[in-house]
């Protein structure tokens, strides 16, 4: 049985890596999402066969529980409120992660100190992780947006994590340990995981979020060399170094250190509020859009976090079709944190099925924005706010932002005076070239489509 269960895991690791690797790309992503679900199946039964398992009835109704729940989210949530689905689920993993250490540790028989050791670290990583990631979650779902800072904030952060490793060593010294003591072990890991998250504001969020997912990686694998479980090992690599690489991507997309997300200010609310920004938004209507598109030579989009809740990509795809049989050049500028999740417009755009040859990224599609007769923002705020790049003092400086302020003219569909996730003014909108197509994203690409048809 043993060398069944073996291979079971070692079949689900397979799965996982190649549906992982099928991720990678928008076309071969839905493929991916199923082989490595199928491989978390495969990994779950299996359970069930271990050699002296016994706890059949908690097991079932557990996953009965987490499944149906599971099940019900994914089919109900709306496509807008996924990101904050995705910070969920990255915390219960680093829990799922915690709770196993904790019932080892509560059960306290390791066959050395480094099983101890690993169990410890997995634990602390894991609640940190899932504490952290439940405020990401109620970030993003816009139940804290402001970020949480006080004076002394750092040196009560980092004495709250000393205090949580001098434990974990403590608890490694001793060997064995009382209830209280594993308690209060957790607790200050819980704590430094909400501490270490509220006062991250604004841009700084995509990098926090994909550190907690490293984290949660990282803790699943340690916790699966305590279990002698193979597929827990190989799973929590590969999505501990996949989180990483995450980070460092969006890390750079940010031109931020990590060290300097997690321990400096950034993109904060109160920092937009002091914005001088000099100039009037100009409206302009769809039918004068229209023309100016229709005849352009080049148009480049910018999707934004609006267009996801617009659900405006259908509509976008058919206005970018239209237009490019019209001979006009269309191009698709997406900036890595756009959205509320890493690759967040890659993946509404390939659901729409805008041909991904036409997607360009930041570092590619910059130096095309003085060429370009049109830049149509769509809900984009933040992405596209020149003061990043024009304004030392704006809380936002140093981030690399889509230049669409460099095209001849630029056209931005939203709906009203509402600000980017960060909090702060965009000039942009204020700027002599730029005018403003009041609208739900998606109301207003069909009054483009309109317009662009009758020409
Ligand atoms: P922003 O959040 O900066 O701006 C979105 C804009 O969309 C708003 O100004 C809003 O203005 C407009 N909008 C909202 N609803 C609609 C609608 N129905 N129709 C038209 N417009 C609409 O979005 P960006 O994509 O530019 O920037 C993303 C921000 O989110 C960055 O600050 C990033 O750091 C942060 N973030 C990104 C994550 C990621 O992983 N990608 C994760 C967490 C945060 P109005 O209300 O006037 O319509």
């Amino acid at each position: 049985m043993d060398t069944i269960i073996q291979i079971s895991y070692f079949v689900s690791a397979v799965l996982f890596i190649l549906g992982l690797k099928r991720m990678s790309s928008p076309v071969t992503a839905r493929d991916g999402i199923v082989w490595a679900g199928v491989g978390m199946l495969v990994a779950t039964l299996i359970t069930f066969f271990h050699p002296g398992m016994h706890n059949y009835l908690p097991m079932t109704v557990a996953i009965a529980i987490g499944g149906g729940l599971a099940l019900w989210s994914g089919k109900k949530v709306a496509m807008t409120d996924m990101p904050q689905m995705i910070a969920l689920y990255n915390g219960m993993g680093g829990g799922a992660a915690g709770a196993i250490a904790a019932v080892e540790l509560l059960k306290g028989e390791f066959p050395s100190t480094s099983f101890l050791a690993l169990a410890i670290a997995g634990a602390l990583i894991g609640s940190i992780s899932f504490s952290g990631s439940l405020v990401a979650f109620a970030k993003l779902q816009g139940w804290a947006r402001k970020p949480l800072r006080f004076p002394g904030q750092q040196v009560f952060n980092l004495a709250l994590l000393a205090a949580s490793i001098g434990i974990s060593i403590y608890l490694i010294v001793l060997g064995h340990f009382s209830s209280g003591l594993i308690l209060a072990f957790f607790a200050l890991a819980l704590a430094y995981g909400v501490m270490m998250a509220l006062p991250i504001g604004g841009a700084d969020m995509p990098v926090v979020i994909s550190l907690f997912n490293a984290l949660t990686g990282l803790a699943v694998a340690f916790e699966g060399f305590v279990l002698n479980n193979a597929a827990m090992i190989i799973a929590g690599t590969v999505v501990g170094s996949a989180g990483t690489l995450l980070t460092q991507l969006m890390a750079k997309a940010m031109n931020r250190s990590i060290g300097s997300v997690l321990f400096r200010a950034f993109g904060t609310a109160e920092g937009g509020a002091a914005e001088a920004v000099t100039g009037s938004m100009k409206p302009i209507d769809a039918a004068d859009v229209g023309v100016m598109m229709a005849y352009a030579e080049r148009v480049v989009i910018i999707p934004g976090y609006g267009m996801a809740v617009a659900q405006a990509q259908h509509k976008i795809r058919e206005l970018s079709e239209l237009l490019i049989k019209r001979g006009v050049d269309v191009k698709f500028a997406i900036h890595p944190v756009a959205g509320r999740m890493p690759g967040h417009m890659n993946v509404l755009l390939a659901e729409a099925n805008v041909p991904y040859d036409l997607l360009y990224d930041l570092d590619e599609i910059n130096p095309a924005f003085p060429q370009t007769d049109v830049a149509l923002v769509i809900g984009a705020n933040d992405v596209v706010n020149p003061t990043a790049r024009t304004n030392p003092d704006s809380p936002i400086y140093g981030m690399p932002i889509l230049n669409a302020d460099l095209a001849k003219n630029v056209i931005v569909i939203k709906r009203g005076q509402g600000k980017g996730f960060s909090g702060v003014e965009n000039a942009l909108f204020f700027a002599d070239n730029t005018r403003m197509l009041y609208g739900d994203g998606q109301a207003m690409t069909s009054e483009l489509i309109q317009a662009v048809k009758t020409l």
